[in-house]
């Protein structure tokens, strides 16, 4: 069986073809959504979905979520005694999603479909398919998450030549597409976006309005510490999910046995968001001007991603197209419904063709420098020379001078990253390069970077006094595990224990007590530490259908708790 599968930022959902449509495959606690955050559980078993984002909070050393961000890089993130690589960790979604199907229909799943964002650069597709491996799946095909959507939608249908515009905020990711459709080949023509802005950031503004509305307040509690500042973030959600119903909605912080509460109304929404929404038409505006093509040419603007849930959202999108966008099917689930799209016509042997135009250096490429302060040269300074983002093939030339009276060489360390220091940068590899003496400043250096398709680095350089070149070239994929790492990865993971499945719904709810017990104070603390108590009893008394009773009622008291109705 094959499957389309949305490996997302925040969260992830998995889609199949059935009887002529895609369709949502649900967990193992009957979400379609399964967040993306992995964690290790008491017993050191690996956990998946929304019991380990509840156990984000209490139990941050155990957990990790926000992978997709070092997709294609070595950055390893630490679980308990274990590094993992994000490729591992995705991995381990994709495992969750492939069994959530194969319970549910009964049959081995060994192929799959995943999306990835237009931009996402050969180390980071490269990863994506090695996750899929990981994961025991074959992943023949990628597909971009813009393409998706539109599938889902059925644009690939069309039978003129079409514009299309794919509109995707998330939780933590804005990106805009523009897709054309011409003899049965998709082709993004420009992705433009924003790494760092999601639903979160207006979730931070709308903390921010609490706490400037709350400054006259006795008493509040200390609004930086890790646990509040969670909490605040989390009623920001729901005030702001609350809001896209109703006109006004209030913000709640509880804090032993006082609470101090906010009410927002749309519009002061609106002014708030005002910034942010600014933020938006950047990357609109890049698109289309890449594209060389005019609102007004677009056959659909397409809305992707939780966060266009907002009205806000939507109004403004109607505004700068003069148009209603498609919004038929929900924004967080369309690209898991084209990536099953995309299966099933793959599985008649008749996939779309997809061409991608857009790749990147998606990491500012420089050297180190030196810097005369006063008397003294302070060295550890980072130049870049090709920005991050940077369309490939790209070629960025700089020069540069000697700093020391008479210094006989200088040596090129070339570094990745986006810090002003190259300490917190990654070392990339470097050259001695001889140069003739002379006062310093005199002799100058040309330093060339060239970044290819492949993501190879080539840094050349040239002393100008005597014309001698140097060249250097550095296989920029520390993001890719040859053949045998990944069989030593797979190995390793097999070892893993993982959490039953059938336990999730118990593990979900004792993390969510463990969460707000933390959170909490006072009487409700203790009511919350009874509540623990007693659905630990019934656990260990195996009675199934006590379990079953008891969670249910405790889930919804917790419900009530957090939507501000028990006190
Ligand atoms: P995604 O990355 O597409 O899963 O989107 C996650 C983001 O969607 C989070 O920031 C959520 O707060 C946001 N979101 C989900 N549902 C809604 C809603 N009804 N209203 C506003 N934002 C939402």
């Amino acid at each position: 069986m094959i499957v389309g599968i949305d490996l997302g930022t925040t969260n992830s959902l998995v889609a199949v073809w059935r009887e002529g449509a895609a369709e949502l495959v649900p967990n193992a606690l009957d979400n379609l959504l399964t967040p993306s955050v992995v964690g290790l559980d008491d017993e050191g078993r690996i956990l998946v979905g929304l019991a380990a984002k509840e156990r984000l909070q209490t139990h941050p050393h155990l957990t990790a979520a926000l992978f997709k961000r070092h997709m294609g890089s070595a950055h390893e993130l630490q679980l308990g005694h274990r590094r993992f690589r994000p490729e591992e960790l995705s991995s381990m979604v994709l495992r969750s999603l492939k069994e959530d199907v194969e319970r549910r229909y009964g049959e081995p799943v060994t192929e799959a479909v995943i999306s990835v964002p237009a931009y996402f650069n050969d180390a980071q597709r490269k990863a994506t398919k090695i996750a899929g491996e990981l994961a025991g799946l074959k992943v023949e095909r990628l597909i971009n998450e813009p393409t998706a959507a539109a599938l889902a939608y059925g644009l690939h249908q069309r039978d003129a030549a079409s514009s299309f515009l794919v509109f995707d905020l998330g939780g933590g990711t804005f990106d805009v597409s523009i897709l054309e459709l011409f003899d049965g080949v998709m082709e993004v023509r420009a992705s433009a976006g924003d790494n760092y802005l999601g639903g979160e950031d207006f979730d931070d503004l709308l903390v921010q309005a609490f706490v400037a509305a709350q400054a006259g307040s006795q008493d509040l509690p200390p609004l930086t510490e890790p646990d509040i500042a969670h909490r605040l973030r989390r009623e920001a959600e729901r005030v702001r999910h609350a809001l896209g119903q109703s006109d006004s909605a209030t913000f709640v912080l509880r804090h032993g046995d006082r609470q101090w509460q906010q009410v927002f109304t749309q519009t002061q929404l609106a002014d708030l968001y005002g910034p942010l929404l600014a933020r938006l038409r950047t990357p609109i505006e890049t698109a289309l001007r890449d594209a060389r093509i005019r609102p007004s040419e677009l056959d659909e603007v397409l809305l992707v991603g939780g966060t266009t849930r907002m009205p806000l959202i939507r109004r403004m999108v109607a505004g700068l197209f003069g148009r209603f966008p498609s919004i038929t099917l929900n924004p967080d689930e369309s690209i898991a419904l084209g990536a099953a799209v995309q299966a099933a016509l793959k599985a008649r042997d008749a996939a779309l063709e997809e061409v991608v135009l857009t790749d990147v250096c998606p990491y500012t490429l420089g050297i180190e420098t030196a810097l005369n302060v006063g008397e003294s040269v302070e060295v550890g300074h980072y130049t870049p020379i090709i920005e991050r983002n940077s369309v490939v093939p790209v070629s960025r030339v700089k020069s540069f001078r000697t700093v020391h009276d008479h210094q006989r060489h200088v040596i090129l360390r070339v570094y990745q990253g986006e810090s002003r220091w190259v300490k917190e940068n990654i070392h990339l590899g470097e050259m001695e390069i001889d140069v003739p003496m002379a006062p310093a400043g005199e002799i100058e250096l040309e330093v060339r970077f060239t970044y290819d398709n492949n993501g190879l680095l080539e840094a050349e350089t040239l002393v100008s006094r005597t014309g001698e070149r140097r060249s250097l070239v550095i296989e920029n994929n520390p993001g890719v595990l040859s053949p045998e790492e990944i069989q030593a990865r797979l190995a390793s993971l097999a070892q893993l224990k993982v959490h039953p499945r059938d336990q999730q719904v118990n593990s979900l709810l004792t993390a969510r007590l463990e969460r707000l017990y933390q959170e909490n104070l006072g009487e409700l603390r203790q009511q919350l530490d009874h509540m623990a108590n007693r659905f630990k009893q019934v656990l260990d008394s195996q009675d199934d259908r006590a379990i079953r009773d008891l969670r249910v009622q405790l889930m919804r008291q917790l419900d009530e708790l957090e939507q501000g109705v028990w006190q």
